[in-house]
């Protein structure tokens, strides 16, 4: 009667989803202030002041049957010509508008790259810990998701993990620096390597392997930490961006593909990308918004709001006595479980109304994720619940 396999997708919310339920429920019970809810990543920074700006200035300025109407399948030619300029000036590449496919977000951005190269067989590698619905991706695409396991305590790549993983089916590896849940930024020496590894294995199966860079957290950096761009060092790059995070516009579902020009090939992967965003029944991404980012070029949500936040969370964890991977971008801190069932060490988390999300799910168990993408106050407000907890597992 029905796709079983959907069902099953639909029936069990992720655990994130769960506790975020949990949270609404308890903040009936206790009220707003006494409940900590660390559980989505869900951007608390307004979006720029640019966003509502272009928005009035679209509607009052352009035809309204043009600015609600369907654009072209891969998006509107001049926003496209604008993000590649852009991307051009900023990271030293060669694209065009012929190169950029305006999607509903990174989440659209990877299944409509998955369901453009996966072919009967295919394999795509996920480095641990990674954000869970690239399962549901990949499968949803054909393919299969395999794990490279997470190298702890450093959070950077496992070559030796890596290198095995890799076989002649393998079509693409996915890379998400800055990194959700772990905070990390692989650095310029990291994705070199990366890619002489990839350069070597495609010698060696006479196949194409993939990067795909998922980037929706690129510019939420701390310091000056650098993300290497992907299609600079490897030429069989795609880049899914979004502006979810950046410009804090989630809801608006509003991002881009990125085919390297440099790939061999290049030409024809962009038609199956277009091919896939057809069979995916995506007709083209929100023409407003695609207007909206290509006014907003250059402009970022607040950066130093979550900052602050990072250095709250991350020094109030630290102190009392939690072990914290440092984060370097992205709005998550990856805290050690001090109980190696990181699932029990959350459900107690609970006792003082702490929303702590276990990162089993992230292919890392024994680690846990904290969403910092919430107000300052909130933050300071938890710490002495935190400062309980820590207590309990003889942390301070
Ligand atoms: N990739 C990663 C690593 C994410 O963290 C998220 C969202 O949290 C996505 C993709 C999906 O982002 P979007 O809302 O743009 O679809």
């Amino acid at each position: 009667m029905y796709n079983k396999k959907m069902f099953d997708l639909g029936n069990n919310r992720s655990v994130i989803r769960d506790i975020f339920e949990y949270g609404k429920t308890r903040i009936q019970e206790v009220g707003k202030d006494n409940v900590y809810d660390f559980s989505l990543g869900n951007p608390n920074v307004p979006a720029p002041d640019c966003i509502k700006e272009s928005i009035v200035e679209l509607l009052d300025t352009m035809d309204s049957t043009e600015l609600h109407g369907y654009t072209s399948a891969q998006g509107d030619f001049e926003v496209r010509r604008l993000l590649a300029e852009d991307i051009n000036s900023r990271f030293g590449v060669n694209f065009s508008a012929d190169n950029i496919y305006m999607t509903v977000g990174a989440a659209a951005s990877l299944t409509v790259t998955l369901n453009a190269l996966c072919e009967e067989g295919d394999e795509f590698i996920a480095i641990a810990p990674y954000f869970p619905e690239y399962k549901v991706f990949a499968e949803g695409a054909g393919g299969v998701l395999k794990v490279v396991k997470p190298d702890i305590p450093n959070f950077e790549i496992d070559f030796d993990e890596l290198e095995k993983t890799i076989t002649k089916h393998t079509k693409g590896i996915i890379v998400n620096s800055p990194n959700n849940p772990s905070g990390k930024v692989y650095s310029t020496e990291t994705i070199v390597k990366l890619c002489n590894l990839l350069d070597k294995k495609q010698v060696e199966y006479g196949t194409n392997i993939f990067l795909i860079a998922d980037e929706p957290y690129r510019e939420i950096v701390y310091g000056d930490v650098e993300v290497p761009y992907l299609p600079k060092y490897y030429k069989n790059t795609i880049v899914c961006y979004s502006y979810s995070k950046s410009l804090s516009l989630p809801g608006e579902r509003i991002g881009y593909i990125a085919v390297n020009p440099e790939m061999e090939h290049s030409n024809e992967i962009y038609l199956a990308v277009c091919g896939a965003g057809r069979t995916l029944g995506f007709v083209c991404a929100s023409s407003m918004y695609q207007r909206v980012v290509a006014k907003c070029i250059g402009k970022t949500t607040d950066i130093k709001y979550y900052k602050e936040n990072r250095d709250l969370i991350y020094n109030g964890l630290n102190d009392l006595g939690f072990s914290c991977v440092k984060p370097e971008g992205a709005f998550y801190l990856f805290v050690k479980s001090p109980i190696e069932n990181a699932v029990e060490f959350c459900n107690h988390a609970k006792k003082y109304d702490l929303l702590l999300v276990p990162a089993d799910g992230f292919g890392c168990p024994g680690y846990v994720r904290i969403s910092y993408c919430v107000s300052n106050d909130m933050i300071k407000r938890s710490l002495p619940a935190f400062e309980k907890l820590a207590k309990d597992y003889n942390l301070i």
